[in-house]
């Protein structure tokens, strides 16, 4: 028995191949055959090679059909796949480059001076091309090879991928995820979302992340359903494939651009019947919009890299009701407890760490032995970083991070909770509260507030409006407006930059 992820994803693939699997944006069309040859022959060019087991294969391309083939082709021939965000630069390249040493690299052509340059610095054998229009010397180089290959033979516990963490509380880490790790996460939510033979999904998420990358692209190849696929999100794009397509998966942001035109109508989602969102907290604003605009209700649900996904809401309505503001409740397989400092659970609706296992649960963190042992209980469970309650039904609610806690004055206080309230009066868009030093408090409460149009908002006002709903020391000591909030290629918002650039307000 061969546990490779490939062989069950191609187990997936509906038995006529000459069907469509990839409809591409610029009109390119990929059956699944085009899919089991052209793996087949990358594999065999990173296989010629001759690269030691285990070898890691870095990507830091555009995102393209070919980026994916390029995926599925390492889980083929048994190396390891390391994606890498295209937005990093030099020295985020180098740190990547010298912390996880791939044997391989491969990059777009326009930066192929740069990349090669640190790549052979740092003893990387090969730098290959790769290109969002089909050319380079990676598919130049498969062109020549055989178009059969033998899925290498793997165990359920070898490393498939390494994930970079989106470094949104520090440095990135990156969580060794096994072929087990990320079919058993696949099978489960085939089942939990109730993936159907007809459906069809528009991919517009990037391709170096958990969502984009193993929930949309794992869920539609292991159920041999068709995507849609989009190089960049674009709205219009979205919206003109949205009638065709019944399965859709965005971060927030995305969700919140889509609103922003016209075009998206109840008609233009006729046939669809999934819309899902993750990586960063919806606002429920979002939640309600969408639901009056198409008459769908966002399916929302919470993972992360280490972990893939870990809760959701519900998709048959006999599993329950999709509840706003809610990560829904841990997927079947997925043990989930709240925990107080002292490690013991809290009651329902009392806020605590969040605390997983599961067949999903990574490996540990590539290198990083102790940082790994110190995420992981004595009796084996992760502590996901993230704080969180659950209610009486068992649906979680996220409020926050552990690193984004605010202790002001000995008194706890959950940055989403503020925020809620925020995002409530009126003129508020949205905000991002973060704790900064202070002299007596230890910590201050402080705000960044979005307004909602060009007349702008008042942080003092907005302080007096928030004194009769909350706490004295929940309240913002200071509010600052700022035209939007600083996000990553998720749709996170980058609270350590918020910090950094407020450190001085009070010392
Ligand atoms: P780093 O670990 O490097 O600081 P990161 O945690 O943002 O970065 P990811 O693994 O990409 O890196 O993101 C996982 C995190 O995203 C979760 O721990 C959680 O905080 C957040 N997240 C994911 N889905 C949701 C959701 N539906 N609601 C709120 N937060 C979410
Ligand atoms: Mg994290």
């Amino acid at each position: 028995k061969n546990d490779n992820l490939f062989v069950a994803l191609r187990a997936g693939f509906p038995a006529d191949l000459d069907g469509v699997a990839i409809e591409a944006d610029g009109g390119l069309v990929y059956r699944w055959r085009d899919i089991e040859r052209a793996t087949a022959m990358i594999a065999n060019l990173l296989v010629s090679l001759e690269l030691p087991t285990g070898a890691r294969i870095a990507v830091h391309t555009d995102k393209s059909v070919e980026a994916l083939l390029l995926y599925l082709a390492t889980l083929r021939a048994g190396f390891v796949y390391l994606p890498l965000n295209n937005g990093y630069q030099q020295a985020e390249l180098d740190y990547f480059i010298e912390n996880a040493e791939p044997d391989v690299v491969v990059c777009a052509t326009r930066n192929f001076p740069w990349i090669s340059k640190l790549a052979f610095r740092r003893g990387v054998g090969h730098v290959f091309t790769l290109n969002d229009d089909r050319s380079g010397t990676l598919l130049e180089r498969a062109a020549q090879q055989d178009d059969r290959h033998e899925p290498a033979r793997v165990g359920t516990d070898e490393v498939a991928a390494i994930l970079y963490t989106s470094g949104t509380t520090g440095r990135s880490k990156g969580a060794m995820l096994s072929h087990g790790n990320l079919l058993s996460n696949a099978r489960t939510l085939q089942r939990y979302w109730d993936w159907r033979p007809d459906d069809v999904l528009v991919h517009a998420l990037p391709i170096f992340h958990v969502h984009g990358l193993f929930v949309a692209c794992h869920g539609a190849l292991l159920n041999g359903s068709r995507m849609l696929w989009l190089n960049r999100f674009d709205p219009a794009a979205v919206i003109e494939r949205l009638p065709r397509a019944t399965v859709f998966m965005g971060v927030p942001t995305l969700y919140v651009r889509l609103l922003q035109d016209p075009a998206l109508t109840r008609a233009a989602c006729a046939r669809m019947r999934l819309c899902i969102s993750g990586s960063a907290p919806l606002l429920i604003e979002t939640f309600r919009d969408w639901q009056s605009r198409t008459g769908l209700t966002i399916l929302e649900r919470y993972g992360m890299s280490e972990t893939a996904m870990l809760t959701s809401n519900p998709c048959r309505p006999e599993d329950g009701d999709r509840i706003g503001g809610t990560v829904g409740r841990p997927l079947p397989g997925v043990a989930l407890r709240v925990v107080d400092d002292a490690g013991k659970d809290c009651p329902a609706g009392e806020v605590g760490g969040v605390e997983v296992r599961g067949p999903n649960v990574f490996k540990g963190y590539w290198r990083m032995p102790d940082k790994t042992a110190e995420e992981f209980t004595a009796d084996g469970w992760f502590r996901t970083g993230d704080v969180g309650r659950l209610d009486e039904r068992g649906y979680l609610t996220i409020v926050g991070r552990s690193k984004d806690l605010i202790i002001s004055g000995g008194y706890n206080v959950y940055p989403a909770e503020v925020e809620g309230y925020l995002n409530e009066l009126p003129g508020v868009a949205e905000s991002a509260v973060i704790g900064v030093p202070h002299p007596d408090f230890g910590e201050a409460v402080v705000a960044v507030v979005v307004a909602r149009s060009d007349a702008g908002v008042d942080g003092a006002q907005l302080v007096t409006q928030l004194k009769s709903r909350i706490a004295a020391f929940k309240l913002p000591k200071r509010v600052f407006v700022m035209a939007e909030l600083p996000r990553n290629a998720m749709g996170k918002v980058q609270k350590n930059l918020l910090r950094q650039q407020h450190a001085g307000v009070f010392v």
